[in-house]
């Protein structure tokens, strides 16, 4: 009988792929392990086992595989299912859903190895290169394809290999290489002969003389009095003071033993701090969620800044743990974290692992295994979108914090998928709870509260009772007007400032753009300077002298004078960060400034450095991009300004108004969260518009009301769902004619519903045209039919010579 398997390639095709394999194979594989599978000409790819049977495929003869790579599953059953749900309800294919739940290092690319071909005699024919690669290879047998571009010192060596292959000269051979390496750390024990008293004193008299050798001996034994623990080489080094010679010799003597064991590279200390007690209105909230669980699996708490959400997490996490089943804690970003993993270390000690984007290839694949392997060590999960992808074998709870964060979705590549959504699904193939968290809840989540699709908690009062902080709105037209303003300060912020400043306590300073400013404008011609690349204006960087694109990193040096008429009087409009912290280094001399933006929070430790010296007092004004507003918590902050909310308000999206309130509320939630009142002052050129008096007085539910009633009469979610097409080509008439192509043959079937086609507001981004269509489809109708007839229009596109190098994404609740 022959043998087969479906397996699902990295790849973005919707079919999986069948290969053979043989009787022994059959009975040791299992559906979640690799095989490494020869795909297209010469390419091995991994790919993971999704059946094991024997359908012969009717299409075509199957291959056989290349290689088993693991013994043990390392996706789960569950996961594949997940995977399912995410390519279908995202339509994307599932090689999609794979290449972004797996460590990288876990796809293993093919490798082209150059070997010598024994029976190759007529050295004569070569030229001098391919002479010296086949002396090489008398050296070395097998040589990688990077090495002998080392050895010839040449980028371009395939024409030579290929030359050599055709003289019959060399054969070459793909091979896999594992990218992932266990971290081995070294080990000393004393030789059990020396348990016996006698035996040790004779030892110690022996290295009287070795005098190193000696100590080395004596600090072993005073470390594992100490620790009695395993000794680490490096531990002994350190407390003895000798070399790693000394300990060889000592080995070689059979004194000591030196052993190695694998280690996670990221360990985290055991739990120092006992839970806090929790005041009675989040005991309240605790037994409340209790209560809702019974028959709700997703309640959202909504409880508002500073009001103690993370301590109830804590208790029910608590809970769950002691239930032996796993916890997934999802954070917007996990680099902003790091405060809270400091909290939740305190409590649950080493069973937290932190999967974390900016971690090592090596460092993502331990966090994998440990979660797979249900360690103990992974029993609390932290993590970023991403992580609703990792192996859980018992999830009891999942808990989104901050859950009306933008970052939960993806935008690009596909899958393009919304964590809070998918995590849902995720706790559901565990029969887990999910626990939605946030100040500020996203209209969708709060709207499936008022329809009993979830559950609701709220908390309305700050831990401590401090008051919520009191919000001013200070009109700028006035200050402009009478030119009373200090750069981009009203008179009201700066006293605020100043008396902030001289009670010792700390300024944020809120800003939604990064650089000195978005626009440069020359003041004769009006011309200002555009991206090559994009339909966008460039951005003034001033301490770099630079002109960059936020959308494609094109930058320049900034001209002096205008590139259209010459002049040199180029004047800049609008304002980011940048020149917020420069105005403020002159306003206020004596006083450090920070800024927390993109620019200043690259790297691994990027936002730690900044957060940990604002927490540390090193710096008194903060000014920094939304990056603000994401749950930090500090002690000291008393003020927080934003200097201007009409950008946003003003945004072309119809989640704007919703996306400001969060965000206003959620910075000014920064000011007064341990001791007295907090202030905030909002700059605007609008004081009257409904949002800013909502954000003045925590309006949520007049805000809910007011929202869901425009999105009744426009048509927009939550009451129906978005479906958006992206349709992106370097050719403008092509991209426009492949749009208007699309949106008649899906107006054939959704009619009215099909919005478009129409450019966005950036409408070229990397030398790429683009053009969207939204299709707006109500709640009810089948979903699943609806998506089936884009999928078939989208064939039917892509079947037509014309329109098939357009790009085509489709993206499903594209907000
Ligand atoms: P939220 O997540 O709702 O914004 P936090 O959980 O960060 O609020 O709590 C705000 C502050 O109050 C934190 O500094 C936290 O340590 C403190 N806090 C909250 N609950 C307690 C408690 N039960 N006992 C002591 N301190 C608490
Ligand atoms: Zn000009
Ligand atoms: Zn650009």
């Amino acid at each position: 009988m022959n043998h087969f398997i479906n397996v699902i390639l990295p790849i973005p095709l919707q079919q999986l792929f069948t290969y053979k394999i043989t009787e022994a194979e059959s009975t040791f594989l299992q559906v979640g392990m690799r095989v490494a599978v020869p795909f297209g000409k010469s390419k091995i790819y991994t790919a993971i086992v999704a059946s094991i049977h024997q359908n012969e495929p009717t299409a075509y003869t199957a291959k056989e595989i290349f290689q088993i790579l693991d013994d043990q599953p390392i996706v789960t059953e569950n996961q594949l299912k997940h995977w399912q749900w995410v390519a279908n309800y995202y339509m994307c294919s599932l090689g999609e859903v794979l290449r972004s739940s797996l460590p990288s290092a876990f796809l293993l690319e093919s490798e082209t190895l150059v070997l010598k071909n024994e029976n190759f005699d007529s050295e004569t024919s070569l030229t001098d290169d391919e002479f010296l690669i086949v002396e090489a290879l008398e050296h070395q047998a097998i040589l990688p394809i990077k090495k002998i571009s080392d050895i010839l010192d040449k980028k371009r060596i395939l024409p030579i290999i290929n030359e050599l292959l055709t003289k019959k000269a060399i054969i070459i051979r793909e091979e896999i290489v594992e990218q992932y390496k266990p971290k081995l750390v070294k080990y000393i024990r004393l030789n059990s002969l020396y348990n016996d008293a006698d035996k040790l004193h004779d030892l110690l008299e022996n290295l009287s003389r070795a005098v190193k050798q000696r100590s080395a001996v004596l600090s072993y034994f005073s470390l594992s009095a100490a620790t009695k623990k395993p000794i680490k080489q490096e531990e002994l080094k350190k407390a003895s003071n000798v070399s790693s010679a000394v300990i060889k010799a000592l080995a070689e003597k059979e004194i000591f033993e030196i052993y190695t064991q694998q280690t996670d590279r990221v360990n985290f200390e055991e739990a120092t701090a006992q839970l806090k007690i929790l005041n009675e209105f989040q005991k309240n909230a605790v037994q409340e969620l209790r209560e809702k669980f019974m028959h709700k699996d997703v309640v959202l708490l909504h409880g508002i800044t500073s009001s103690g959400k993370t301590e109830i997490y804590v208790e029910l996490i608590n809970e769950v743990l002691k239930k032996n089943q796993q916890v997934l804690y999802l954070v917007p970003e996990i680099a902003l974290t790091t405060q809270l993993i400091t909290r939740l270390q305190q409590y649950f000690g080493n069973k937290i692992a932190v999967f974390h984007s900016k971690y090592s290839l090596n460092e993502r694949v331990e966090v994998w295994n440990n979660i797979l392997q249900n360690s103990d060590k992974a029993q609390l999960v932290l993590g970023a979108r991403s992580s609703v992808f990792l192996p859980f074998s018992k999830l009891g709870l999942v808990i989104v914090d901050e859950e009306h964060e933008t970052s939960y979705k993806q935008f690009d590549p596909a899958p393009r998928y919304h964590a809070r959504d998918t995590a849902i699904v995720l706790a559901n193939l565990h029969q887990g709870k999910v626990l939605l968290g946030s100040a500020t809840p996203s209209l969708e989540s709060y709207y499936n509260t008022q329809q009993k699709k979830y559950g609701l908690v709220e908390l309305n009062r700050r831990f401590g009772n401090v008051l919520l902080p009191e919000i001013e709105l200070v009109d700028i037209k006035e200050g402009y007007r009478k030119k009373r303003m200090k750069g981009h300060f009203s008179e009201r912020l700066m006293l605020l400032i100043q008396e902030a400043l001289a009670a010792k306590e700390q300024v944020i300073l809120f800003q939604n753009r990064r650089g000195y400013s978005p626009v440069v404008e020359c003041k004769t011609c009006g011309v200002s300077p555009q991206c090559p690349n994009c339909d966008v204006s460039l951005t003034y960087h001033k301490l770099r002298n630079e002109l960059q694109c936020h959308y494609c990193g094109y930058n320049n040096a900034m001209p002096k004078t205008c590139s259209a008429c010459g002049s040199p009087s180029l004047d800049t409009k609008g304002f980011g960060t940048e020149q917020i912290e420069l105005e403020l280094q002159e306003l206020f001399p004596a006083f450090k400034v920070g800024r927390m933006d993109l620019d200043t929070t690259r790297g691994k430790y990027g936002y730690q450095k900044i957060i940990g010296a604002f927490q540390a007092q090193e710096i008194d004004i903060l000014v920094g991009t939304q990056m603000l507003s994401k749950g930090l918590d500090f002690a000291n902050v008393s003020l927080v300004g934003v200097l201007n909310a009409d950008n946003m308000l003003n945004f072309p999206d119809f989640r704007a108004h919703e996306k400001s309130f969060q965000l206003l509320v959620q910075v000014s939630g920064r000011a007064g969260r341990a001791k007295k009142r907090g202030k905030v002052v909002i700059q605007t050129f609008n004081p009257y518009h409904q949002i800013l008096q909502q954000v003045t007085t925590n309006d949520f539910a007049t805000m809910y009301k007011e929202q869901l009633h425009e999105r009744h009469q426009y048509k927009y979610p939550p009451l129906l769902r978005i479906v958006k097409i992206t349709l992106k080509h370097k050719d403008y008439m092509k991209v426009s004619s492949g749009a208007d192509w699309l949106s008649k043959s899906l107006y054939n079937t959704f009619g009215d519903a099909v919005l478009g086609p129409t450019s966005p507001a950036v409408s070229r981004i990397r030398n790429q045209y683009i053009k969207t269509i939204l299709i707006k489809l109500p709640h009810n109708k089948p979903i699943k039919q609806s998506k089936q007839i884009i999928q078939k229009v989208k064939n039917s596109f892509q079947s037509i010579t014309d329109f098939r190098p357009i790009r085509f994404n489709v993206d499903v609740d594209a907000y």
